[in-house]
């Protein structure tokens, strides 16, 4: 009988036959932690007819045991050594259902896919995120850093409630799933990591007001803690105003035939709630562009 060897031998191993020195501007720490693997693993709910999307496999910790349970899997991994050794090791153990992209995820064209698994590069965490939600899918299971993923699901009026989870908030819901120790990693992260499901909402919002939404919450979150009429004004490029006076008066306009719109102005950014916004945003949509 072979003696099964620990997932960090495994994994240190398989660095130092190929003479590789991971890179941290490439966010490369390393899963070495089998316990959360199994944990990533189970919380996908794999079955042959799911189609596994998986950004930066490394050298293959997770995309050998998605591969297992899932029909397919299709990882895109950006380092050409890594992504060749990983090719490699694919082979050496026969395992076909993979297809493996070179490449820089944030750019390439994804194909089709159902769920999504991957520890994350965390230099992408933003783009990749609101990428995937361009896609149709049915479960995500994505490790972050932590700092991250709270702001992903953080409420109104506390710290962690930011640009970030007003964006998603209309978009998926985030549960919180499990933290994961610097020490789970090689090299060890400054940072701890949470591993989030993501499931995209069922009921979709208007491209079009979404669009509007987005704008005022970037003007928004750049003034936190200021009211939402000073903020607004503060960051009036963004909504499409050069001349400070005219978004003035046409605040006042508004604000004098509307009483909701006086109310939600006076609010401070961090206690205006995703619907909040949103209400304020379609009140002012004629006027911004
Ligand atoms: N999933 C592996 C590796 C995680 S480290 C594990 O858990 O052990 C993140 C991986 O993403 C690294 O291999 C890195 O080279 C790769 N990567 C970094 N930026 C990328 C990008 N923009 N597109 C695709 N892969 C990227």
């Amino acid at each position: 009988m072979t003696e099964k060897i620990s997932l960090a031998k495994e994994t240190k191993h398989i660095l130092q036959e190929n003479g590789i020195i991971l890179n941290k501007n490439l966010g490369q720490n390393y899963l070495i932690d089998d316990f959360k693997r199994k944990k990533i693993i189970e919380y996908a709910k794999l079955t042959k007819k799911d189609t596994v999307l998986e950004i930066g496999p490394g050298i293959g910790t997770l995309t050998i045991e998605l591969a297992k349970k899932a029909g397919k899997v299709i990882a895109i991994e950006q380092d050409p050594t890594i992504f060749n050794i990983l090719k490699k090791r694919l082979e050496k153990e026969q395992i076909d259902n993979v297809e493996l992209i070179n490449g820089d995820a944030v750019k390439v064209d994804f194909p089709d896919f159902n769920k999504i698994v991957s520890n994350l590069p965390y230099q992408i965490s933003s783009p990749i995120s609101f990428k995937f939600l361009k896609h149709d899918f049915d479960l995500a299971i994505l490790m972050y850093q932590k700092e991250f993923a709270d702001r992903m699901n953080g409420k109104v009026g506390t710290k962690q409630y930011s640009r970030l989870s007003a964006m998603l908030y209309f978009k998926a819901d985030v549960k919180f799933l499990t933290k994961v120790s610097p020490e789970s990693f090689i090299p060890s992260p400054k940072v701890d990591s949470s591993v989030v499901e993501l499931k995209p909402k069922e009921s979709k919002i208007a491209d079009d007001d979404y669009k509007i939404y987005s704008k005022v919450v970037k003007a928004l979150f750049q003034h936190r803690n200021k009211k939402a009429r000073n903020a607004l004004i503060d960051s009036r490029h963004i909504i499409g105003f050069k001349d400070k006076k005219e978004l003035k008066s046409i605040l006042n306009n508004l604000e004098d035939g509307n009483p909701r719109i006086k109310e939600l102005l006076l609010e401070r950014t961090i206690n205006l709630s995703p619907e909040n916004i949103m209400e304020l945003s379609i009140l002012l949509k004629e006027h911004i562009n």
